[in-house]
């Protein structure tokens, strides 16, 4: 009998955002699974923190980019 195993390898849907800063409305691409905060660039006000898993994205989203 021959044992067939699926295995399964996750591909957590990863891809990046154009968030706005909500301060100077810089544009910044953003992780969306960062493991790092991300600042603006521009005046840096925090625009995405890292929870573990998906990033919480604390400006706003621009978009959505395709890898
Ligand atoms: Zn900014």
């Amino acid at each position: 009998m021959v044992r067939r195993e699926n295995i399964m390898v996750p591909k957590p849907r990863s891809n990046f955002v154009s968030v706005q800063c909500k301060k100077c409305g810089e544009k910044t691409v953003v992780f969306t699974h960062t493991t790092i905060d991300i600042n603006c660039k521009s005046c840096g006000e925090p625009v995405a923190t890292k929870t573990g898993a998906r990033a919480e994205i604390l400006g706003k989203v621009m978009g959505v980019l395709d890898q």
